[in-house]
């Protein structure tokens, strides 16, 4: 590739709306341009990147003997009622009507169809275990679509789809899926991690998301460094919970670690309802930096995830982290307490270590009717008020911590996430097969998405600095980038860029070579913003001494290596 007849276009400044690193830097690198809000153009460079990453991503779905295919963007509505989404998904879900006043949905993922052909295509206990998986358009009405890449409206998804026969099967496919995501993960050059987690609106009993780590994450994730232990705040709490409970007079004074009868009753606990409008009540309280500045947020959740009430207030005492609040307090602070909420007990809370900060949450059960029920979700420090929001009904217990005590604390950028379906969805659409013994039996089912481009933008907020994006080099637009100095005075830097150009093409190195003769400031400035990793800077003087310049992004400072051993050097 040649710049001059490439499309680059960057941009001193970042539209004021672009409130994170990606979306600045993609918009000032000119690799996406906004078509409506959530809703952008990948442009060419910012397409090249989304282009290897669903590669990497083929490759190991490939290798793992998913089958590839292609499902519509454009749903009818029949699947979905039979799903019961059409009724359930809310205000996310895109609805369209064709000019026979039929409904359509735009598809913000995929269970709903593949379940109908697998209904359709599988017959026999002969045929399984199958896994479909395509990479496709998705479509969310997000309440906020702000972050550009990061959460569209519109964006890239690949989602696999699996069906087996039992139970055992399944979590076998689950398993192999969960493996295929560490490789995809890692191949893709990104500090990240796998945790448990909640299962949404998409349902199911087990799944794992995996968390890029960036400090601008808007998932908090507690792992323990001296296990496997690690969870989605979301869904941490639910082992906490488990801890002994305080008395109504008398706070405990240990982090206990829950057994495993405790985790049963309170997994059913959760699963009941509230009352048939306030479905979640998030209850968190804690303090990052200073404690005098301890806040306590109640909120009360009508309906799946809308949120119907928000109130925050801040209640004096809770220097140490934890006390008791009665319910006159909180009624005199939030102005409502709900008739059923008792007493709040804080049980001890868990020591958060985080880097930079020591916080501590604080656990509350609240106490009805010797009921016990769980808020989850504080987001922490940050945006507030406006939490994430995790339905109790579909909150599980998590994998208690082994090791009890300290826990470590990290922002993530949920990236995938893997479910274990069961029989959800063939349930609801009758998918059935013949069984060895010629009955039918359910299809048991597993799905798997990966955010195509929000892993673009996940890796830029772990990965940039003040000049700019700094690529993994699996996922860079380009590879290499050859600065020529002078390229029109001097013939002789011309035919060296251009010798070396061919060279490393030849050696299936994506490379562009930046022939547009622009001054050398402009020209380092673009591509360190734009994030190559590796730029070869030719010129008279250096040539003058058999050497050219090869700079690492990273790096502060460039080599100067021999002409006739460049090639080597990047190689
Ligand atoms: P989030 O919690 O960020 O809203 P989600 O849990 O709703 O994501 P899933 O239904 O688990 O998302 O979808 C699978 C993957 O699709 C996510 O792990 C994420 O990588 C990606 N994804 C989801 N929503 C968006 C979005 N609005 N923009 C870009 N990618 C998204
Ligand atoms: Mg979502
Ligand atoms: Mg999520
Ligand atoms: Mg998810």
């Amino acid at each position: 590739m040649h710049a001059s007849k490439y499309h680059i276009n960057t941009l001193k400044e970042a539209p004021a709306e672009a409130e994170i690193k990606s979306h600045q830097l993609m918009t000032r690198a000119g690799m996406i341009r906004k078509a409506a809000g959530g809703i952008y153009t990948y442009m060419p460079m910012g397409l090249k990147v989304l282009r290897k990453i669903e590669a990497i991503v083929r490759d190991e779905m490939n290798k793992a003997q998913a089958i590839e295919l292609l499902m519509p963007v454009v749903q009818p509505a029949e699947l979905w009622v039979e799903s019961g989404r059409w009724e359930q998904y809310g205000a996310e879900l895109l609805r369209i009507k064709d000019r026979h006043n039929r409904d359509f949905v735009l598809q913000p993922t995929s269970e709903e169809v593949i379940t109908d052909i697998a209904r359709n295509e599988i017959h026999s206990w002969r045929q399984l275990p199958l896994n479909f998986y395509h990479i496709q358009t998705k479509f969310r009405d997000e309440r906020r679509p702000r972050f550009g890449l990061m959460r569209g409206r519109e964006f890239t998804m690949k989602d696999a789809y699996s069906f087996d026969r039992d139970e055992a099967s399944a979590q076998a496919s689950y398993d192999t899926m969960f493996d295929a995501y560490m490789r995809i993960f890692a191949r893709l050059g990104l500090e990240f991690r796998a945790v448990a987690a909640d299962t949404g609106s998409i349902g199911g009993s087990r799944s794992h998301e995996f968390q890029v780590i960036a400090d601008t994450g808007e998932d908090l994730i507690v792992y323990n460094p001296a296990s496997p232990y690690a969870a989605n705040l979301e869904l941490a709490e639910a082992p906490c919970l488990l801890a002994e409970r305080g008395s109504a007079t008398e706070p405990l004074t240990k982090t206990a670690t829950p057994d495993a009868p405790k985790c049963e009753i309170v997994a059913e606990q959760l699963k009941r309802p509230l009352t048939d409008t306030v479905k979640s009540i998030v209850l968190a309280t804690g303090f990052e930096g200073k404690p005098e500045e301890t806040r306590i947020w109640l909120l009360l959740l009508r309906g799946d995830h809308e949120l119907n009430e928000v109130k925050t207030g801040k209640l004096a005492g809770f220097e140490n982290g934890y006390r008791f609040a009665t319910e006159d307090e909180i009624l005199a602070t939030f102005g409502c307490v709900p008739g059923y909420l008792g007493p709040i007990n804080p049980v001890k809370p868990i020591t958060v270590i985080a880097d930079r900060t020591v916080a501590h949450m604080s656990n509350f059960i609240c106490g009805a009717n010797e009921l016990g029920f769980h808020y989850t979700g504080a987001n922490w420090g940050r945006d507030l008020p406006e939490p994430q929001v995790c339905d109790l009904r579909n909150v599980v217990s998590g994998d208690p911590d082994p090791q009890g005590g300290h826990l470590a604390l990290q922002r993530g950028i949920e990236v995938g996430h893997v479910f274990f379906l069961g029989d959800k969805y063939s349930k609801a659409l009758g998918a059935t097969f013949l069984e060895k013994d010629g009955k039918p039996a359910m299809l048991q089912m597993g799905c798997y998405g990966i955010g195509i481009s929000r892993i673009a933008a996940a890796a830029i907020e772990q990965n940039h600095d003040d000049r700019g994006i700094i690529w993994p080099l699996a996922i860079a637009p380009f590879d290499v980038v050859i600065c020529p100095m002078g390229l029109q005075k001097s013939e002789t830097v011309r035919n060296a860029s251009e010798l070396l150009y061919q060279q490393l093409r030849a050696e299936g190195i994506d490379v562009i070579l930046d022939d547009r003769d622009t001054r050398p400031g402009i020209m380092f400035a673009d591509w360190e913003l734009i994030g190559v990793p590796l730029r070869i800077t030719i010129g008279d003087r250096g040539l003058n001494e058999n050497i050219v310049e090869i700079q690492a992004r990273r790096d502060e400072s460039a080599a100067k290596v021999p002409v006739e051993q460049a090639l080597d050097f990047i190689l």
